[in-house]
């Protein structure tokens, strides 16, 4: 479904990716973690296209994601979500119209039809009572379910979660992370960078750990945490637990 081939990243002269490879299979849901800095966010933008690779070529469903084909591009784009640690919804729009912007202007839908799909949504992720407020009036769980649900409105092929709990209150982690868990058990297929290991190890079906830069350690979620295989790794683990 995704896959990415030898993919770097420079800002200046920092290598932020280097030569980092994937693939992501059709319902498969892959944790990228790793310490701060390591490249998770860049790795994620890049495969989403929110940043252009300095190397390396991207293809979704086979398809290869070229910028100087700026149509082909786009509409390759918008059959991914991508869900934000600070969530990023439109402040001076209200929680459905939120939901419905891009489904009219990206995806040419009739507002009515657009409003039904995210009012179906709105339901999914708890929030249909929500529809009318605006996102300065809800909590943290309650924004990023917002921004869960409007990233499916798009219907799209895969989702991509860049720390989507970070910015939250304890309690409102579970709230979020039980959309994402009963997303993946419906067979979405998944990109999730995180610091929950819990969720990593529960939901996760392959764990991807980066550090400066590069893939140090790929493998089942459950043999990542029962039994790493580099040091690296183990020295991480051993930190967050
Ligand atoms: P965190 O867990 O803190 O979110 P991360 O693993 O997501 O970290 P990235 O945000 O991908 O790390 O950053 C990788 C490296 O690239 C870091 O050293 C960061 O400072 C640098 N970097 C990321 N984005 C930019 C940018 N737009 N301009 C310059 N440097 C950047
Ligand atoms: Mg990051």
């Amino acid at each position: 479904m995704i896959k990415a081939e030898h993919l770097s990243k420079n800002f200046g002269k920092l290598h932020a990716l280097n030569d980092v490879s994937l693939e992501v299979k059709k319902g498969e849901v892959v944790c990228l973690i790793g310490p701060s800095g390591s490249g998770k966010s860049t790795f994620l933008r890049c495969i989403h296209g929110l940043e252009v690779p300095d190397q390396g070529t991207r293809y979704l469903d086979g398809e290869r994601m070229d910028p100087s084909d700026p149509k082909k591009y786009r509409e390759l784009r918008s059959r991914m979500g991508f869900v934000f640690q600070h969530f990023n919804l439109f402040p001076n729009k209200t929680v459905l119209d939120n939901c419905v912007l891009a489904q009219v202007s990206v995806l040419k839908r009739s507002e009515d039809e657009a409003k039904k799909i995210a009012l179906d949504y709105l339901t999914k992720v708890g929030l249909l009572d929500k529809k009318d407020s605006y996102p300065n009036a809800l909590s943290g769980g309650q924004k990023q379910r917002v921004a869960i649900a409007r990233a499916l409105c798009m219907e799209p092929e895969i989702m991509l979660f860049d720390e989507p709990t970070s910015a939250l209150d304890p309690e409102m982690i579970k709230e979020v992370l039980e959309v994402m868990k009963e997303l993946a058990n419906q067979g979405m297929t998944m990109i999730v960078v995180t610091h929950e290991m819990g969720f990593a190890r529960k939901v996760g079906s392959r764990v991807v750990f980066l550090e400066a830069g590069k893939v140090i350690e790929e493998s089942d979620a459950e043999t990542f945490f029962t039994n790493p295989k580099s040091e690296r790794a183990k020295d991480f683990l051993s930190k967050v637990f």
